[in-house]
């Protein structure tokens, strides 16, 4: 059956390839952008500086206090170096919590992004916006700090260690499971999805084996820009609210939180998602695509358990609380008791049921 749908395109430039870092002055004229501000995390200065000094004449000054969950602190500071400078665009180089505070600047001072991913987290290809106060993260949709332009060069990514490679891979394939059976999908995102979750499957085990192999690291940035764009076209559901809400309350590294649920989550939704199974079937070459996605994870050398990171028995009613308490969409009717199951099942890293 042909289900109606409506598709909107996102506006998206990639600059892709090995190397590719090296046009970011072009792209950054592309742009329009004379005085760059470069964002990085304080682990990734002398990247940016590997940027500023490409971008020449181009760029005005370094901020590397990018922070994970984009905290208005951290942005607060980013928005007076950008005046202090007369900045009139920002560089976002690095994983999520960079492009996030990119998007904040574009969002509160309506700076251009140009985005350089160094992970495989997708924030470059989507609208979407968080801020944290008070320990509360805000997340919101604005075309306005959707990057205008992204470069994806895989050799930045071959400094990613094993295993953020393997969470963050983790973290880009549920944006693909989760656009497959969204109420939004369509032809173009499952296709998208499909060939992301291929990618990305295909390339993570050969990256966890040797994080130098250059092939595989560019299959997965490959992935990562289709699962990415997954993310920005359409709405999310069960996994990621359960992600978004164990991340908030219990303060617990985004990709690897993603890692540990995704199979749980797959479990439960894919009997209600026939045409997605059947996607995913395909493209994790199995007929349990959530058995299989289970296995991935273990051949990773991801964690399993969200017990591994930190969380206890005690922790889960305030999380089903507050995952049950907002509605949000999701293929399968979300009981109490299923939740209850699946987080106990997702605690000790059991098998997906
Ligand atoms: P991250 O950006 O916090 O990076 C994790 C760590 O890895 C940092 O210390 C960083 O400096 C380091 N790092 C990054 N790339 C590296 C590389 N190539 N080599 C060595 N070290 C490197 O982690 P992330 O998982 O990319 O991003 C997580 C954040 O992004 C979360 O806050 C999440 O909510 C957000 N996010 C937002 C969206 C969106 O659409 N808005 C999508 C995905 C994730």
């Amino acid at each position: 059956m042909i289900r109606e749908f409506t598709y909107e395109a996102l506006p998206m430039r990639v600059a892709f390839g090995a190397g590719a870092v090296r046009r970011i002055s072009e792209e950054a004229e592309r742009l329009g952008i004379e005085r760059a501000l470069v964002l990085a995390t304080p682990g990734q200065t002398a990247l940016a500086g590997t940027a500023r000094d490409l971008l020449g004449e181009r760029a005005v000054g370094i901020f590397d206090r990018a922070r994970m969950h984009v905290p208005v602190e951290t942005v607060a500071a980013a928005e007076a170096m950008a005046a202090g400078l007369d900045a009139d665009g920002c560089v976002a180089i690095g994983g999520g919590s960079t492009i996030g505070l990119g998007k904040a600047l574009a969002l509160r001072l309506g700076l251009p992004v140009l985005a350089v991913p160094t992970t495989y987290a997708g924030s470059e290809m989507t609208p979407i916006w968080g801020l944290t106060e008070n320990a509360r993260k805000q997340t919101g949709r604005n075309p306005a700090v959707l990057p205008k332009s992204v470069i994806y060069d895989p050799e930045l990514t071959l400094a990613l260690p094993a295993g953020m490679s393997a969470t963050s891979g983790l973290n880009a394939i549920a944006h693909a499971v989760e656009a497959l059976y969204a109420p939004d999908t369509s032809p173009v995102i499952s296709a998208m999805a499909e060939r992301g979750v291929r990618e990305l499957a295909g390339s993570l085990p050969a990256i966890t084996g040797d994080p130098a192999d250059i092939d595989a690291r560019s299959a997965a940035l490959q992935g990562t820009w289709l699962c990415g764009a997954c993310l920005g076209a359409t709405t999310m559901g069960l996994h990621h609210k359960l992600c978004h809400v164990l991340g908030g309350k219990l303060d617990l590294p985004h990709a690897q939180t993603h890692a540990v649920v995704l199979p749980h989550v797959a479990a439960f939704n894919l009997d209600a998602a026939p045409d997605a199974r059947s996607a995913l079937q395909r493209a994790l070459d199995t007929a349990d695509p959530a058995e299989g996605l289970a296995e991935l994870a273990t051949r990773l050398g991801a964690p399993r358990g969200l017990a591994e990171l930190g969380v206890s028995e005690a922790d889960l009613p305030a999380v089903i609380e507050e995952v049950l308490a907002s509605p949000y969409t999701n293929p399968r009717p979300v009981t109490r008791e299923a939740l209850e199951r699946l987080m106990h099942a997702a605690l000790h890293g059991g098998p997906t049921t």
